[in-house]
């Protein structure tokens, strides 16, 4: 039976970091995957995060199994990170949240309990999308669609395209929005884009699906939340996957968060009773460790302000790197405009390098980046810049 399965192609970014650990070369560079490195090149555990697992060792006395929905404290912490202690929709009690396996968890999660359990089965992705958002949405049976958002001759958003892609949507569809950071773009809307999107999902009845893997990446905690907060003053039910890999560097305790909203008290409980069901058939129950450490640390004001300063710090060092390339890039006699990329939000930028750039940058000069030109600036560092930049001005000549 198994001979007959066909090869599965490799994955476009997880791929490309298989490609690069097994090149020899001495100057390789990875900047496919989005991880963050600190100025040494190396991914750190937070201060914030070692101090609270201090503090777990001492005090932690069971491994039993959590509930469905996973710690009760931290899916408490989570809703206040998303939309702000006081926000109406934390008071009325709108919302209900299941800790999940990382974003990814997250967001197959409410596509499962959406696919089960509601008239919603077609999901509009931005072009481009981060490559796995596919996948996913496809493993849960939602059929896709695309809505544009990116120009590729202005290097910014398309927002009118964006609009009028999605004024096609018929009631009930899903609309995937990135919180913050696009993925791959780096380009994010602004506050009358989001409201705009806002009245749109609320005239046509479509149901946004918000990504955010990147709180905190962008301008700061609070800012990057507005877009989901505009929406959620605006639409009466939406979902919310989050991810704390990247802004806790909590990457391999894959954790993440799922968030119900509806108009009312009733509604949700009601509705996120199918979602413990969804992940009951999938997983049972959450891991514990990374939701104790992120609840540890936002209950403690000392952990938190440390968390808040090291999560600046990262944001700070990426921003610098996008001047520092920008920069590098002129200095070694690259004529084309590349100032966009200074502009741009969070871990990626969408170099507009074409499929065959990209080729020659990791063939001849064992620099990584993703097919789509998507180039992940937190890899970089004052040391690799040189290499970077020598190498993409050679494949432009
Ligand atoms: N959404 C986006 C846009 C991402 O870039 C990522 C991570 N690369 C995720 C979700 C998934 O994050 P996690 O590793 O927490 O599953």
């Amino acid at each position: 039976i198994f001979t007959q399965v066909e090869l599965a192609p490799a994955d476009p970014i997880l791929g490309l970091t298989d490609a690069f650990k097994a090149d020899t070369r001495t100057e390789k560079v990875n900047l496919g995957v989005g991880i963050y490195k600190d100025e040494s090149g190396s991914t750190p555990i937070l201060k914030s995060v070692k101090l609270a697992e201090q503090k777990l060792l001492a005090t932690e006395n069971s491994k039993s199994y959590l509930g469905i929905e996973g710690v009760q404290a931290y899916n408490r912490v989570v809703q206040e990170l998303l939309f702000g202690a006081d926000h109406s929709v934390v008071k009325n009690k709108r919302a209900l949240t299941a800790q999940a396996p990382g974003g990814t968890g997250s967001l197959r999660v409410a596509a499962e309990f959406l696919v089960r359990n509601t008239e919603s089965k077609t999901i509009w992705v931005s072009n481009p999308t981060w490559a796995n958002h596919q996948n996913i949405f496809k493993s849960a049976s939602l059929g896709i669609e695309q809505y544009r958002y990116y120009n590729a001759q202005t290097h910014d958003k398309d927002f009118d395209a964006m609009l009028a892609d999605l004024s096609q949507a018929k009631a009930g569809d899903l609309v995937l929005l990135h919180g913050c950071c696009h993925n791959p773009t780096g380009i994010d809307l602004n506050e009358s884009e989001w409201q705009a999107i806002a009245d749109l999902c609320l005239k046509q009845a479509l149901v946004p699906l918000f990504d955010f893997a990147y709180q905190g990446f962008g301008v700061g905690v609070n800012e990057d939340a507005q877009g989901l907060r505009i929406v959620a003053d605006t639409v009466p039910e939406l979902l919310i996957a989050n991810s704390f890999s990247k802004n806790f560097g909590l990457y391999n305790e894959r954790i993440g968060a799922v968030t119900l909203v509806a108009d009312s008290e009733t509604t949700v409980a009601k509705a996120f009773s199918q979602v413990k069901s969804t992940i009951r058939g999938n997983y049972s129950n959450p891991p514990a460790h990374g939701a104790l450490i992120v609840s540890t640390i936002l209950a403690d004001e000392g952990l938190s302000s440390l968390w808040e300063s090291e999560l600046k710090e990262m944001r700070e060092r990426i921003a610098k790197m996008r001047t520092l390339f920008v920069e590098t890039l002129k200095a070694e006699g690259v004529t084309q405009d590349f100032s966009f990329i200074s502009r741009q939000n969070g871990m990626f930028s969408f170099s507009g390098l074409t499929k065959e750039q990209v080729a020659e940058l990791k063939e001849l000069h064992a620099v990584y980046i993703v097919g789509s030109g998507r180039i992940s600036v937190a890899g970089m560092t004052r040391t690799n810049m040189p290499v970077i930049c020598k190498a993409i001005a050679k494949v432009l000549s």
